[in-house]
């Protein structure tokens, strides 16, 4: 019979000496030893991947995607290839395996490529052999066999999209805090762990900015059903639990579960856009084909036959996404482009928010006592977001953490545990 499959993949801190890499190896072997085969999943250690950006930065002003994907790839490789010399040092079998010798096959937009295929094939016969395959995570091929990369934190993605095909029964996330919180704990001080979430919460906690878990990671956790469990690399200790929530945890759920900022993204306006059917879905069409990642999007009122139309995107696509938004304002007739780097964005999240009434107004004025303007707001039935100016965002977060008494009720957040 087959024995039980964990796929466990550990995060850059976790990686980011001998010693703990060491460490990594050792909780591997220990795995093992309890009957179950695992696959290991490794990001870039440390700092490596800013490091590298840094150096390309210093070299090119607009450094092509293609040679950035194939510089950060280095660090993943060299992450694989050490995990793989420490377990077998310790007496663990191991085969360190990169993208293309594994078949994760993406479309070839650099930095942020979307996953079309993958061959499972290998992995098994690896761990038919009875070894551990250390994959490395993040990066990938396309069809011409170009190294690509699927979007900072995408290791995680790897590790659950590997876990879902590999039909493991649960999928380990390794990282620098004992699991999800209720805001970033490195920023909110007195932020508690919560012991379990449903996918759909985490999928939109992540989204919003809590890059714990990699958003792209949790929603193919959901399509297949992955459990995913976030946890310390320095510890034994419980971390979260994501998936596999009892039905019923939904009745006796609190409005808010978490607080996040997200600071990644720009905004883009057109504005004097001609108030004329179809102007919108153009100016998106065309942001499409340029495959630009949209977040939020406000369409004003229109004065006088013209409105102003703005939309956010990531940062990293700004010089893209700005030759873009002048092109078509050029074709659409609008009257001049701005654009504004230095926002962020807060956001509140929680399944229960649709059973409560005032939630974004509460939110509205916690942030206006606090003398934090607000841009714009956005809204879906388990979350509310507003852009504010970069500089408040961390602030921002405190504020809704307190006001919301993310941390006096911890136990009201255990949906299920
Ligand atoms: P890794 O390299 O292990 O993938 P990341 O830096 O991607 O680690 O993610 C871990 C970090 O996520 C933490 O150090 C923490 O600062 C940040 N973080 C942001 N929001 C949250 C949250 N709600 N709960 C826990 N950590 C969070
Ligand atoms: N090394 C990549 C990054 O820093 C991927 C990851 O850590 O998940 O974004
Ligand atoms: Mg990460």
């Amino acid at each position: 019979m087959a024995r039980k499959l964990v796929v466990m993949k550990f995060g850059g801190t976790s990686l980011a000496t001998p010693e703990r890499i060491k460490r990594a190896a050792a909780r591997i072997a220990r795995q093992r030893r309890k009957g179950w085969d695992a696959l290991a999943v490794v990001s870039a250690r440390g700092s490596a991947t800013d490091d590298l950006l840094a150096d390309a930065a210093k070299l090119a002003k607009h450094p092509a995607p293609r040679e950035i994907d194939a510089l950060l790839a280095t660090g993943e490789q060299a992450s694989a290839a050490l995990l793989a010399l420490a377990l077998e040092a310790g007496g663990t079998r191991a085969r360190s395996v990169t993208a293309h010798q594994i078949g994760i096959l993406t479309d070839d937009n650099h930095r942020g490529a979307k996953i079309r295929a993958i061959d499972p094939r290998p992995l098994r016969r690896i761990l038919s052999e009875g070894a551990v395959p250390v994959v490395t995570g993040f990066i990938a091929v396309d069809a011409r066999g170009n190294i690509t990369t699927m979007g900072r934190g995408a290791s995680d993605k790897t590790a659950v999209v590997l876990a879902a095909v590999l039909k493991a029964k649960r999928c380990e996330i390794f990282t620098d805090v004992k699991g999800v919180y209720t805001a970033d704990p490195n920023v909110v001080h007195d932020a508690r762990r919560i012991p379990s979430l449903s996918h759909e919460e985490m999928l939109e906690f992540a989204a919003m900015g809590a890059r714990v878990m990699h958003a792209g990671a949790v929603e193919w956790g959901k399509r297949f059903g992955v459990p995913i469990d976030v946890r310390s690399a320095f510890s034994s200790a419980q971390g979260t639990r994501i998936g596999a929530v009892s039905p019923m945890a939904g009745l006796d759920r609190s409005t808010v579960h978490g607080a996040a900022t997200d600071e990644d993204w720009a905004r883009i306006t057109l504005h004097g856009l001609p108030d004329l059917p179809g102007r919108a879905a153009t100016v998106f069409e065309v942001v499409a084909q340029d495959r630009i990642n949209v977040d939020m999007i406000l369409l004003n009122v229109p004065q006088g036959g013209l409105s102003d139309l703005s939309y956010t995107v990531l940062k990293t696509d700004l010089p893209k996404a700005l030759a873009n938004a002048r092109r078509v304002a050029k074709r659409l007739g609008a009257r001049s482009v701005s654009f504004d780097e230095r926002i962020a964005k807060v956001s509140i999240v929680g399944l229960g928010m649709q059973d409560h009434y005032g939630v974004a107004a509460r939110m509205l004025r916690a942030l206006a006592k606090a003398g934090i303007n607000v841009q714009a707001i956005s809204t879906s039935e388990i979350k509310v977001s507003c852009i504010v100016r970069e500089a408040e965002g961390a602030r921002g977060l405190k504020v809704l953490h307190e006001a919301f008494q993310l941390r006096r009720r911890p136990k009201a957040l255990a949906a299920g545990a």
